[in-house]
């Protein structure tokens, strides 16, 4: 399995298509208007079929945050920090967070392309900072 392999997913490739765009979008459930993500087959809270992918400004508020200081991969040299990020319209995503978040900060998402055609690589810096929308950073 490469990185890419989601992409042809059913599921999740909607998602990725709009990545690879500078977008980011969310499964919303036209039975019940619950907004998910990451992407699955059926709505976590009513359990219908019937999701449709609706685009984000990106915009979130900081609700969890860490400095990972153990090295875990060779490209990835500590520290960082990671971040859990409410979106306005609700679900939580885990990415990359400025060093100095703090939870409660609103943040905006961004997209940066990945390293040798890999899938893109979603971050948030601090809101205000960029246009307030998630971009491709090239
Ligand atoms: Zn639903």
């Amino acid at each position: 399995m490469t990185d890419n392999d989601d992409i042809l997913d059913p599921t999740t490739a909607a998602f990725w298509t709009a990545a690879a765009d500078g977008k980011l979008v969310v499964q919303r459930c036209a039975a019940c208007g619950h907004s998910q993500l990451y992407p699955r087959p059926f709505c976590l809270a009513c359990d219908s079929t019937d999701l449709t992918w609706a685009e984000t400004p990106g915009l979130g508020t900081v609700y969890s945050c860490v400095t990972v200081h153990l090295p875990v991969r060779a490209d990835l040299p500590p520290p960082y920090s990671v971040g859990l990020v409410e979106l306005d319209e609700g679900p939580r995503l885990l990415a990359a967070v400025p060093d100095d978040a703090a939870i409660g900060d609103r943040v905006a998402a961004r997209w940066q392309p990945g390293d040798g055609g890999a899938r893109p690589v979603l971050s948030f810096a601090p809101a205000g900072s960029l246009a307030d929308a998630a971009e491709v950073v090239s």
